[in-house]
């Protein structure tokens, strides 16, 4: 049997197709969004950290320079300078990390490094003083740097502010992806389960149409096809004929003095020589031909034929075959073997002809086979 995808199975395997893709594609997303969050925290945290000395240095710089204004002592100077080159590093640090938070660059870019800036600018102009003795002049600028101070604790703050609102946010965000992925993952794969039984289904309708249809079109007690198929067959080869101007054969078989058979027998064994008949048919019939039971204990062969002696040839076979069977039938002599008498007609469909008239020949053809004497085959062929 051909195999052959419905539209509706064509249609559910698309989707199919399609949501398991959807489903690929949407889980690439989420794992990309994850990634890219999980970058965010990790790059927010050092970040925090290095940005979270900026003001402990400012202030221990800033003591250092009030203590050698006070003191003019060469140690605060060095703790000063130690200070000052940490922070230094510490600036650098901060640009190498900080590119992918604008909010962050900015605090830092437009607030923490011009104070920076500006706090070494004084605290260098500090060291000038003294080192060039103007130390009354440097006394009184010690605390004038207070207000930069506090604003430099505010701008740490905010960084920290920021800095938890990052890391805070890519965990929201992940959790937020991690969960449309759960949703993704359950919805396709309910889908996907709806439509495989959809298919399933739809295949197994299919298989019992097709065991139905099957049904239709073939005898139950023989398996060769019914009558219904028969008359299918013969109106379609009739057609194919009548356009290819092509000779159209039917061949009619009834089996001899069957009732009689029946009656010696039973009926049972009557049915199973049917199946004999039958299976020789079967055996002897090829395509595009087909064999038929044409109703009771007769079959028929529609035959699509190049000559008329075709037909003839087959007809003979089986009448041959059937003898051959062997077949014991008691009560009919003279033979007392099973035996069919054949009717054969061959014609070319004309334009205003119809199959009914194909039959008629062959039917003539049969009752001439039993008139004179069955065990044999008469053609009857028009035109
Ligand atoms: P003839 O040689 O003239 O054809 O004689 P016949 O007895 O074969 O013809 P008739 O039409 O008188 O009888 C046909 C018999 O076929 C009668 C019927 O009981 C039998 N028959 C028809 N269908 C079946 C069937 O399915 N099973 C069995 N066992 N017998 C059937
Ligand atoms: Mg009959
Ligand atoms: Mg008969």
């Amino acid at each position: 049997m051909k195999w052959q995808l419905s539209k509706l199975q064509l249609y559910l395997l698309i989707a199919l197709g399609a949501l398991l893709f959807t489903s690929v594609w949407s889980y690439t997303a989420f794992l990309n969004i994850e990634q890219q969050n999980e970058k965010v925290a990790n790059e927010a945290i050092p970040l925090s950290n290095t940005a979270s000395q900026i003001y402990p240095l400012m202030l221990d710089q800033e003591l250092s320079i009030r203590y050698y204004v006070y003191l003019q002592d060469e140690s605060s100077l060095q703790q000063y300078e130690l200070a000052n080159i940490r922070m230094h590093d510490v600036v650098s640090e901060i640009e190498e990390l900080d590119h992918s938070h604008p909010i962050m660059n900015q605090i830092i870019e437009e607030e923490a490094l011009p104070l920076i800036a500006e706090m070494e600018q004084f605290h260098r102009q500090q060291i000038g003083r003294i080192q060039s003795g103007r130390v009354d002049e440097a006394n009184e600028l010690r605390n004038s740097q207070r207000s930069n101070l506090n604003i430099l604790r505010f701008v740490n703050d905010k960084i920290q502010e920021d800095n938890q609102a990052i890391i805070l946010e890519a965990f929201e965000q992940s959790e937020a992806a991690a969960n449309s992925a759960r949703w993704v993952i359950l919805i396709v794969s309910a889908l996907t389960f709806l439509i495989f039984f959809a298919l399933v289904h739809s295949f197994r309708v299919e298989r019992s149409q097709k065991a139905l249809i099957y049904k239709s079109l073939h005898d139950a007690l023989t398996g060769i096809p019914n009558r219904r198929a028969f008359d299918e067959r013969l109106e379609e080869a009739w057609r194919e004929a009548r356009q290819l101007n092509k000779p159209l054969s039917l061949i009619l078989v009834d089996i001899d003095a069957f009732k009689a058979f029946n009656d010696t027998y039973g009926h049972l064994h009557g049915d199973a020589c049917l199946r004999n008949v039958a299976q020789v048919l079967r055996r002897l019939v090829k395509e595009p031909a087909l064999p038929a039971r044409y109703g009771g204990e007769e079959f028929a062969v529609v035959m699509p034929v190049e000559s008329a002696a075709e037909a003839r040839e087959l007809a003979e076979e089986i009448r041959k075959e059937v003898l051959a069977l062997g077949i014991d039938h008691s009560g009919y002599n003279p033979l007392c073997k099973l035996t069919v008498s054949v009717g054969v007609s061959t014609m070319v469909p004309g334009l205003y002809e119809n199959e009914s008239e194909l039959i008629e020949r062959a039917d003539q053809a049969l009752y001439q086979s039993k008139e004179e004497g069955r065990n044999r085959v008469t053609v009857k062929n028009i035109r």
